[in-house]
């Protein structure tokens, strides 16, 4: 069994010069069409939203649960660690590599078997880029687009609250994979998972799922004195996935927010955000939880992927 050390983020989709992005394709048929698992049906759990909201960082708590879950079988309820760990995986922080944009897929894919004994393949996918301005939004629409479009769940991370212009954002990256698709018939995406970090308003709405449904049926919800925009935001908003969630997550603590010399030690982590970890991450990874990736209806197999990558490179490159 291959430890977590060995595994790396692999760049798949790789930007060049007037924002276009080419594949690497040798990483991704060394990836997909691995004999065990080309056959497998997929899930893809993907973390998209702005730079240095703590994407990659929550992504390596995600590879300690799937390590332990799907490599060691050992049932796992300790697999958030050790408090004197460093945290591995998704390099976060950025530290000293250069920021740029694009799609990881996780080096290591998991094999699980579903309740009903089918045997399926779990990536864990990472998304770079930098929306900090309309312009740059629209440069990344691509990095977004795509990674909405590859996934089952695409975890769209927040920082502090649910803000009118996550929801715009969300609009253009939506319809950018919307063309794509055009064809097909339905709700285009599964999942979206909001996911609001260093919530600050507990008393109002609870951490956890239960105050993140709540603050996002609120976020939603479609009012007769709204504005004709607002609400055409939301109606494209709801008729995009098949399932909208939202989970609201406390601050980390200081140490985490502030302190260069952090390394990921659970020991410099807020209980509270700890306990959110245990919620939310089996939440969507459990074997019980997972969704498979389906396309037009269809479940999509991992050397289907591939497939489907090339041909929306195709559209967006056009
Ligand atoms: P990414 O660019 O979104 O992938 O962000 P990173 O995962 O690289 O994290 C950026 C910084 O945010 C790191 O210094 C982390 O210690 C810190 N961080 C991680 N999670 C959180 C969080 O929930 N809240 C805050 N305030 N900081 C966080
Ligand atoms: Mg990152």
């Amino acid at each position: 069994m291959e430890d977590l050390n060995s595994g790396k983020g692999i760049q798949v989709l790789v930007p060049g010069p007037d924002h276009k992005f080419t594949l690497n394709e040798e990483a991704l048929e060394k990836l997909l069409l691995r004999d065990d698992i080309k056959d497998c049906p997929i899930v893809i759990i993907s973390v998209a939203g702005a730079f240095r909201k703590g994407k990659s960082f929550l992504l390596s708590f995600f590879l300690r649960y799937m390590h332990n879950k799907y490599n060691l079988s050992d049932g796992g309820s300790k697999w958030l660690g050790n408090a004197d760990e460093p945290l591995q995986g998704f390099s976060w922080r950025g530290g000293s590599e250069r920021h740029t944009t694009g799609l990881l897929l996780w080096s290591q894919p998991f094999i699980a078997t579903l309740e009903n004994g089918d045997k399926v393949v779990i990536y864990l996918m990472d998304t770079q880029g930098t929306f900090d301005s309309e312009s740059t939004v629209k440069d990344n629409a691509t990095v977004f687009a795509l990674s909405t479009m590859l996934s089952s769940v695409q975890i769209y991370n927040l920082s502090q609250n649910i803000e009118e212009d996550d929801l715009q954002h969300l609009q253009l990256f939506t319809d950018y994979g919307r063309l794509a698709l055009e064809t097909s018939s339905g709700k285009p995406f599964q999942r979206l998972q909001l996911l609001v970090r260093d919530w600050s308003f507990p008393y109002d709405y609870p951490y956890g799922e239960k105050g993140g449904q709540q603050l996002l049926e609120k976020r939603l919800a479609i009012r007769e004195e709204q504005h004709h925009e607002l609400q055409s935001l939301r109606h494209h908003i709801a008729s995009c996935f098949e399932e909208l969630k939202c989970f609201l997550m406390p601050h980390p603590g200081l140490t985490v927010a502030t302190n260069p010399n952090f390394k990921g030690n659970l020991s410099d982590i807020s209980e509270e955000f700890k306990q959110a970890l245990k919620e939310f991450i089996p939440m969507l990874v459990a074997p019980e939880n997972l969704i498979v990736k389906k396309i037009a209806g269809q479940k999509v197999k991992a050397k289907d992927l591939l497939l489907y990558l090339k041909s929306y490179m195709n559209i967006f490159n056009g």
